[in-house]
């Protein structure tokens, strides 16, 4: 802490020196300074959480272990003091718009950790962020330096594990079951990070046979203390006098953590509100497409009268138009291809061919989850590839491939494709980590930002022409909208309300049209996050109100290709930074 504050004042005074000599434009001179004050300040938040920085691709401090404990919770809440004292210190005022939203953004990441470390207290009760499998994976497998050198570090890094899992049982205190469930599951998942692929790449490797040694016996202490920590975690569920906490954080928690997470002017209030009258607008659509599709699909049969059973009876004739299992990864792959022409066609991106978007089959790690998911080079490795992962259903089952394919049927997968990819993640993912100028944006990504994009996308390139308007891509497209909108109405009746599982159980089955096993997996996520559900739909319906004052704003001048560069150029800050500066 020393160092960093030594290197502070000294940035400081090279700074003023210059001010000395250029008082012409001294606005210039303090945002130069701020862009010192900003490299400081990433380099000791790195080296403050070590274990994030593995995620952005910040190599520098990946052999530091943090134990958890209450000496690491003391020094984290007296970090974020010092820096947003220090950050008070710049003249915000003076500052160009372009740091103002630096500024922003690092003062709502310093009070969130703040907050999150003094009163959401999440250490205390969930016990599945204790899980050293994700971050190791990544220090392994990333190509952030030679592999000896991962090697090495990944054995400076697994040293002390034990006293990490003692350390995290220890600061457990009325842990809710659910997570302590969620951390026996994941953390028996994650032993795979130190098994076969770990000794092949340790055999493989230049080490010294000491090396070897050491890095051998550390990976079986971990595999050990992991072990212990999950046979600890299962005691406790056994135990009768054990105490568990609610999953729901209840009103007032919910709001602090949605106005940190989510980083918007909507209170969750409003949001839920919003949700659940579009929610009715969006079944009646349903209802009147389903009405139209009824003869093309069920000729004279009789319509149910009951309106949910018609809109499912349609919606279980369009599921099973669906790729063959073995035909899914080139579908998708083709689907990429063709709609990187058609928003070329269209004019609604400047498309930049420097960074590719790569289609390659989802690796083992990744596998079983989702069907397609987007993979992204972290924002300090500019280097690395942006990839569309999609999964192989020919490992699946018979049963298991035709359940998802049904749910991802021949509609549904171009809506996926346009989500994850093209102009979705994987694009957004490629303005935000390599063309954005300033790293700072997309190391504190805004989540509601990121996901609305790829929600905005899915109905922008609709109205554009995708999918020629038909009825089929419209019904998939609006029982989409539903899922997101049953998001946010199911995480406010959860955590906030209080709401039992049948009642949810029924919003999602029965008037949102998930299946029984969707809507299962939908209240599992739901007790085991607050607020993340809300983000797609808070972000989508930030960026949807912005656009339509920008188009205002910008009169004949406004076209979409415009409006997607200039929201782009921001990387992946929130929504309402980006509003402040595009309507300035
Ligand atoms: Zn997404």
């Amino acid at each position: 802490m020393k160092k960093i504050l030594y290197l502070f004042v000294l940035v400081l005074a090279v700074n003023c020196t210059g001010c000395n000599t250029q008082n012409a434009d001294s606005g210039r001179s303090i945002d130069s300074t701020f862009k010192k004050f900003e490299d400081v300040f990433l380099d000791a938040y790195w080296k403050q959480y070590p274990a994030a920085s593995i995620y952005i691709g910040y190599g520098k401090y990946y052999d530091k272990l943090v134990l958890p404990d209450s000496i690491a919770v003391a020094n984290n809440i007296s970090f974020s003091k010092h820096w947003i004292d220090s950050l008070n210190k710049l003249e915000y005022q003076n500052l160009n718009d372009n740091n103002k939203i630096s500024f922003n953004i690092i003062k709502n990441q310093l009070e969130s950790d703040s907050w999150y470390q003094s009163v959401f207290k999440q250490y205390e009760w969930d016990a599945s962020l204790y899980n050293l499998s994700g971050e190791c994976y990544y220090l392994i497998n990333q190509p952030w330096a030679l592999l000896d050198y991962r090697l090495k570090t990944l054995s400076n890094r697994l040293e002390h594990t034990k006293a990490y899992y003692q350390a995290a049982f220890n600061i457990l205190h009325r842990p809710t079951k659910e997570h302590v469930e969620l951390a026996i599951l994941q953390n028996q998942g994650g032993l795979s990070v130190f098994g076969k692929s770990l000794t092949d790449s340790i055999k493989a490797s230049n080490l010294s046979d000491a090396e070897k040694y050491i890095l051998t016996q550390n990976a079986a202490k971990t595999v050990d203390a992991i072990n212990q920590y999950i046979t600890s975690l299962k005691g406790m569920l056994a135990n009768k006098k054990q105490e568990f906490r609610s999953y729901a954080i209840g009103k007032e928690l919910f709001t602090q953590k949605f106005k940190y997470d989510i980083a918007a002017d909507i209170s969750p209030e409003e949001l839920y509100a919003k949700a659940k009258a579009d929610k009715e607008q969006y079944y009646k659509k349903m209802y009147h497409l389903s009405d139209s599709l009824w003869t093309k699909y069920y000729q004279t049969q009789t319509k149910p009268t009951d309106t949910a059973a018609l809109i499912q009876a349609v919606i279980d004739k369009i599921q099973l138009q669906h790729a063959a299992p073995e035909h899914f990864f080139d579908t998708l792959s083709n689907q990429v291809h063709q709609l990187k022409k058609f928003i070329i066609e269209k004019d609604l991106f400047d498309f930049d061919t420097t960074y590719p978007i790569i289609v390659r089959y989802m690796p083992d790690y990744a596998s079983g989850v989702t069907l397609a998911s987007a993979e992204f080079a972290p924002p300090y490795q500019k280097q690395g590839a942006t990839y569309y992962n999609v999964d192989d259903l020919t490992k699946y089952t018979k049963e298991k491939a035709e359940s998802a394919l049904q749910e991802v049927n021949n509609y549904m997968a171009q809506l996926l494709s346009i989500h994850e990819a093209m102009p979705g993640h994987c694009l957004q993912g490629i303005y935000s980590n390599k063309k954005s100028p300033d790293v700072l944006r997309s190391v504190f990504q805004n989540g509601a930002m990121i996901e609305g994009w790829a929600v905005y996308t899915e109905g922008m390139m609709l109205e554009n022409g995708w999918g020629n308007h038909s009825p089929e891509m419209d019904l998939i497209h609006d029982k989409m909208k539903l899922r997101e909108l049953s998001n946010v109405i199911i995480d406010y009746d959860m955590q906030v309300l209080n709401k039992p599982k049948e009642y949810i159980m029924h919003i999602l089955v029965n008037e949102c049209f998930q299946t029984q096993a969707q809507a299962e997996e939908k209240y599992h996520r739901a007790t085991v996050s607050q607020v993340q559900l809300c983000s797609y739909y808070a972000g989508y319906s930030a960026i949807a109100a912005l656009r339509d004052t920008y188009q205002k704003k910008m009169g004949d001048k406004y076209s979409l290709k415009d409006f997607h560069e200039t929201f782009l150029s921001f990387g992946s800050s929130p929504v309402k930074y980006i509003s402040e500066r595009m309507l300035k």
